[in-house]
């Protein structure tokens, strides 16, 4: 399959991880909409969070956030987390993949 988040977790393309557990490696964002923009991605492929099944990748998933959050020293500061899904949610990679929003007050409007 060719999915650019299959290759960064192969290493095909190269990237920092900032975080790894046994099912996720968290890495900054290409093109980052805030100071601190990071995405949490599952090693296994799954297309989007209906995609995928086990609640237990969904608590993985959000325990590595909090990690790297803690780990950075912005958990007192704040963070947001997106999920985006399908077309009108503004997916545009389909390998599911959490962000991680920070290091300034974001928006109270959340893109609505
Ligand atoms: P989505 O819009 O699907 O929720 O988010 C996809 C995100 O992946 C975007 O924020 C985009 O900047 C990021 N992205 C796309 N290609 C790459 C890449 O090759 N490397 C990294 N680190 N991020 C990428
Ligand atoms: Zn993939």
């Amino acid at each position: 399959m060719d999915c650019i988040f299959c290759k960064i977790v192969s290493g095909d393309i190269p990237s920092a991880r900032l975080h790894e557990t046994d099912n996720f490696i968290v890495i900054k964002d290409v093109s980052p909409q805030a100071p601190l923009h990071l995405l949490v991605i599952p090693k296994k492929h799954y297309d989007n969070i209906l995609d995928c099944n086990e609640s237990g990748m969904m608590d993985e998933m959000m325990e590595a956030a909090k990690a790297v959050t803690k780990t950075l020293g912005v958990q007192q500061s704040g963070f947001r987390l997106i999920v985006n899904t399908n077309k009108d949610g503004g997916q545009t990679v389909f390998h599911l993949h959490m962000h991680i929003l920070g290091g300034k007050k974001l928006s109270e409007k959340m893109g609505l």
